[in-house]
């Protein structure tokens, strides 16, 4: 069972036109809306952070940020699990860090095995508390294959963090700490892009045909 089951985004929902919002000029006319403003899943990341904080409690966080979508999302968390330490009575809760780049998307199509690259020695990662930290969940099994890795390294525990969860056909993945489940929809924005644009853009949106079309590779 999920500790945060995240903000549910219903199917039919349709978001605020982008003239609503701040967007680069480069992306205008290539969003069909913004799903989620920025201002809304930073204040939801600082629950999740609040969250996480107490459900692991006194052990130390070894949080493992899934680049590149998921490096917006992994610094506004730990910064504010950092400050959740400041402010406690308690014991500070260690926290270390590292990075993992995994391959796997073309366009809007997912391509075939999960690959990790950047990192081919996970032996850090043994005996710690891991934290995994994921921009999207879709289909879920980039994230079981994944666990399936990280726990391979004989970790004290592994945990799953993700901002967004697809309800997409077929996945019964669900993490631990989600932010919000949203329709299945090819979604860009807050570091997550498509074809690496849209990192810049602070917004979580979808992305219309135009877009598509226009930023294929
Ligand atoms: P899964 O294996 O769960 O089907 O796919 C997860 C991976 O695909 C994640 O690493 C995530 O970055 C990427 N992904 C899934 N849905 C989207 C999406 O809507 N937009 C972008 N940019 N990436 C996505």
């Amino acid at each position: 069972e999920p500790v945060s089951p995240g903000i549910i985004i219903p199917d039919d929902y349709k978001g605020y036109h982008p003239d609503f919002f701040c967007t680069p000029k480069l992306y205008q006319g290539s969003l069909e809306c913004v799903l989620l403003p920025g201002g809304v899943v930073r204040d939801r990341i600082e629950k999740l952070a609040q969250d996480i904080a107490e459900d692991i409690g006194n052990e130390p966080i070894f949080a493992l940020c899934v680049l590149k979508g998921g490096y917006k999302f992994f610094t506004d968390l730990i910064d504010h699990i950092k400050k959740y330490n400041h402010y406690a009575t308690r014991n500070t809760i260690r926290i270390s860090v590292d990075f993992i780049r995994l391959k796997s998307y073309k366009d809007d199509a997912a391509a075939g095995q999960v690959q990790i690259i950047g990192k081919e020695d996970l032996s850090v990662l043994t005996g710690q508390n891991v934290l995994i930290v994921e921009d999207v969940i879709d289909t879920g099994r980039t994230m079981k294959e994944l666990l399936t890795l990280v726990k391979s390294y004989h970790v004290k525990s592994a945990k799953v963090a993700s901002l967004l969860v697809k309800r997409t056909k077929g996945n019964f993945y669900r993490p631990d700490y989600c932010g919000f489940e949203v329709p299945d929809k090819f979604v860009v924005g807050y570091a997550i892009d498509y074809n690496e644009y849209f990192r810049d853009l602070d917004h979580v949106c979808v992305i219309n045909e135009h877009g598509k079309k226009r930023f294929s590779t």
